[in-house]
This record gives C-alpha cells, structure tokens and sequence, in this order.
C-alpha cells in the first residue's frame, strides 16, 4: 500500500483543546518502524490528559497521545530484519535502556532513560529504535487490532498481579471496576482465585459479576457496604490479596484494612503526588502485612499479555464499549469526561 505524503494526528493544545492535524507522514531512519495504525483504545490516563495535560506524556505543545495501539508495518527501516511491510504487530509504548542502574538490576519498570511513545490517535506512528527492537511483537491473523491494542494495559495488570503471587483458591480483593479491574477479574479466574469486587459503580460491578466475579459490593449503594465487604473475606479475616486499582488515598488506606494479617496488598492506582495515607503500623508489624508498589510494565510483561491476547484467555467483551472514526475523536473525548467509559476504540 502507498504510504500518503502527509496524515492525520490528534494533538493536544490545552486543557480541553486537542485538534486533528495534517502533519507529514514521517520516514522511518535506520532501525525505526512505521506503523499504519489499526486500532487505539482510550486509557483513563487519556482522560486525564485531555482534561489537564500530563507532566510526563505531553513534553512539547502541541503533543500527540494516545499509547495503546496496533496496526501493520508500513514500512521498516534500513536494517530491521525482524518486520517486513505488512507485518500485523501491537506497539510497546515504552522501552528501557538496559545499561542504566535499575536495568543492571532487572528492575526495567524503574530505568532512568525509559523512552516512552505516544501518538496512538493517528493514521501512523514512527516506531523508535529502540521500542521496535525490544516491544514490538507480531500478531496472529486472527487477533483484532481492537483486542490486540490490550496489550498496554494487560501488561500492566500482569505486572501488579505478579507481585502478589496469587495462588489457586486464594480471595483476592478488588477495589475499583474500571478497565483495569475488567482485567484483573479475567486473570484471577484463569488462575483459580475467588474474586470479591468493591466500587462505587453499580453497572460496572455488574459488569465484573458477569465476566466471573464472585462477589460485588458497591461503597454508594449497599447497606453496611464495609462490613459486608469483610465477611466475604476468609470468614472474616480479611483478603489473601488486595489490588487497589482506583488510585485515592482512602482506598489505599482500605487496601491495608481489608488485607488478612499476612495478606499482600498491591497498590496499582496512582495518587497525586505528595499524597499521603495513614498506615497502622501494628498491623503491618505483628500481622505482616506486606505492601507493594507497582508501576507500568517491562518488555517481558508486554510479551506475556501478546501471549495471553492471542491465545484468546484474555477477551475484550465487557471491556471495549465502543468503536469510533478517527475524525470522531472530539466525541471521544467529549464521552470520556462525561461518562467515563471502560474503553473506546478509535479506528483510523
Ligand atoms: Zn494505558
Ligand atoms: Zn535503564
């Protein structure tokens, strides 16, 4: 196929201000990788961006964005051996250095030169050297760019479930039923946990009860939501494992209430910076509780969720809502800020 001299790329101006540019369709240099997208999805991070920009994403104005993504090779770059033009693949959007301190010590997640790639809301996207080299994966025929497009977010959520080292049987806690939780419900029932879910939401703690929940409880319309939450947790005792996936400073702080001494607790939502939470120290002391931060994903992660996307483990019903044009993405926003949907396509 042709590639066109010039694309269209959303781009943000300020809050609230993106617009649909014409810009030239790049030429990829020596090991790039560009990209005719197939599908993006929006991420809650999107929204957020949309609505106040974002410190680390946007670095120049106008800023494209957009991080979830799949599509065809275009074209490759001088020297790339791995991908021939018309090459289904998903895009990394991220890739650490492998020299630096933390990347000596496999800790990819927390490298100090992590390159990260945005501009998913595009006809194409130029893949850097070093994200083409070490996350950018083929996909099968058969996978959708729409489900393969998960493969962003499913790393991550991978990454978090890790952490807690789940094991079959287990009542794992869930705080939050965004798209992040839709995730999480899938995993802990491929691997034999008992899932209890906790959200404001009605429908979307539905949603999660549908896709194999056992258990849903939502803060704004259950009596006693709290001590029903508990007496679905071993008896009482509180969950083997706990994912706060909301990011707010109260439910992190409920993250550790609800844990059984010697429960794990991961912390996946992200606050605003400088915020802080009052910790029991007994409870993490003479209870041993133990507590984990987790941040995006690392190559091995990404590759996993592929893995898990492909083999169809991991579905994307109940969690993509919608599918809309690319010349449409002022709707997309316009939604995003008003109903917070779980996920939209955006198809060029
Ligand atoms: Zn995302
Ligand atoms: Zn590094």
């Amino acid at each position: 196929m042709a590639i066109p001299r010039q694309m269209r790329m959303a781009r943000w101006y300020a809050p609230e201000e993106i617009r649909l540019d014409l810009v030239e369709v790049p030429a990829p240099g020596p090991g790039e990788v560009l990209v005719r997208i197939g599908a993006a999805l929006t991420c809650g991070t999107d929204f957020k961006t949309f609505k106040r920009g974002h410190p680390r994403l946007i670095k120049e104005i106008p800023g494209p964005f957009g991080h979830e993504m799949s599509g065809t090779v275009a074209a490759p770059g001088a020297g790339v051996a791995r991908f021939r033009e018309g090459d289904r693949v998903v895009v990394g959007n991220s890739a650490p250095c492998f020299q630096c301190f933390y990347c000596q010590r496999q800790a990819y997640s927390l490298c100090e030169d992590l390159q990260f790639l945005n501009g998913a809301y595009a006809d194409y996207i130029l893949v850097p050297r070093r994200i083409a080299e070490v996350n950018l994966y083929k996909i099968p025929d058969a996978l959708p760019f729409t489900t393969a497009s998960l493969g962003e977010p499913l790393a991550c959520v991978l990454n978090a479930f890790e952490k807690v080292s789940p094991k079959p049987g287990e009542t794992m806690l869930l705080l939050g039923a965004g798209p992040m939780g839709v995730l999480f419900v899938q995993l802990a029932k491929l691997h034999g946990l008992r899932l209890v879910a906790v959200a404001r939401d009605p429908e979307k703690l539905q949603n999660l009860k549908a896709l194999g929940a056992a258990e849903v409880v939502s803060l704004t319309h259950d009596a006693d939501a709290l001590a029903k939450t508990r007496s679905l947790l071993n008896e009482g005792r509180g969950a083997d494992l706990v994912i706060e996936a909301v990011g707010l400073p109260e439910m992190w702080e409920l993250a550790c209430d609800l844990a059984r001494p010697g429960g794990r607790v991961c912390f996946y939502g992200g606050c605003a910076k400088g915020t802080e939470v009052k910790l029991d120290t007994y409870r993490v002391h003479y209870e041993e509780l133990q507590l984990f931060g987790v941040f995006h994903h690392t190559p091995a992660y990404f590759q996993k969720a592929v893995e898990y996307l492909s083999s169809g483990k991991i579905r994307p019903e109940g969690l993509v809502v919608g599918e809309y044009r690319l010349d449409r993405i002022h709707e997309v926003f316009r939604k995003g800020e008003k109903s917070n949907p779980l996920k939209l396509a955006v198809i060029p």
